[in-house]
């Protein structure tokens, strides 16, 4: 059976710094989840968990939010549940922004450690050259680093992104390259033996058709190693809305994903 396009995990509302738009409320989200069909959406604002010492690794503000837990109580549907959820980051000292207290409250939480754009929070600009070379090890520690993280409920956690944020896109084929298939056979390979969720993002494919087979690799790789992909408008404005769907049905024919595919967070909350 054909992947089922039901959800949008990644969302953010108007209390995201890089949102601010008032039109997107989560009453806004919930009516796209409906007029989609879908029976599963997750608002997920970027959250820096003030429980969690981020050390001398400046910048967190910039994409944590006091104003996070404001959104509550969601609004609800019979048709479509809304889930309570987090974007959250990796610093550049790899300490990740949520403690386990904080994730007792949410319904799930997204793991970014791609962000590399946030100079100062995620990478080091003194000792940060953005050569492929440099950011394909950078980014495969922070990803190794995530994946050993087994006292969190990664379960009910996603990998944001994976091809996206890390270099401009003139780089990307080269950085993406370096990643050997073995590399992340045994990255992805560990991603479902813990159950994390692999994100398809509708921003992640790439608008120059000549990048597609680099950025499709790893998600190839995953799917082989039998992780679970959920998808991801990642929508800070209602625009981000409009071609999400279209861009879902072409990454599940892209990958041939089928409903086995599928992160089994999403089938138990749509269960
Ligand atoms: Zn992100
Ligand atoms: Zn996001």
């Amino acid at each position: 059976m054909r992947y089922v396009i039901d959800h949008d995990l990644h969302i953010h509302s108007q209390i995201s710094p890089c949102s601010r738009d008032d039109r997107q409320t989560t009453a806004a989200i919930l009516a796209y989840g409906l007029t989609n069909g879908y029976r599963l959406v997750g608002v997920t604002d970027h959250f820096w968990d003030l429980n969690v010492d981020y050390g001398d690794a400046p910048g967190w503000l910039d994409v944590g939010n006091e104003l996070w837990a404001s959104v509550l109580p969601l609004p609800q549907s019979d048709k479509c549940r809304f889930l309570f959820g987090a974007e959250v980051d990796m610093n550049r000292r790899d300490t990740i922004g949520i403690s386990l207290p904080t994730l007792e409250t949410m319904d799930y939480c997204l793991i970014s450690t791609g962000h590399l754009h946030l100079s100062g929070f995620v990478t080091d600009p003194a000792c940060f050259p953005r050569t492929p070379a440099f950011v394909k090890e950078y980014y495969l520690h922070r990803l190794q680093t995530l994946l050993a993280h087994t006292e969190l409920p990664l379960r009910r956690m996603g990998m944001t992104h994976f091809t996206s944020c890390l270099i401009g896109s003139d780089k990307l084929a080269q950085t993406l390259a370096l990643f050997s298939d073995d590399e992340l056979a045994a990255l992805f390979a560990r991603a479902a033996a813990v159950g994390m969720g692999v994100e398809l993002n509708a921003c992640a494919l790439p608008a120059d058709e000549s990048l597609l087979d680099d950025v499709l690799r790893p998600y190839q790789i995953a799917k082989n190693q039998g992780c679970g992909f959920y998808l991801a408008s990642d929508a800070h404005h209602p625009e981000g809305f409009v071609n999400a769907k279209a861009a879902f049905e072409k990454w599940v024919d892209l990958l041939g994903l089928a409903e086995t595919d599928k992160w089994e967070f999403v089938k138990e909350q749509t269960a």
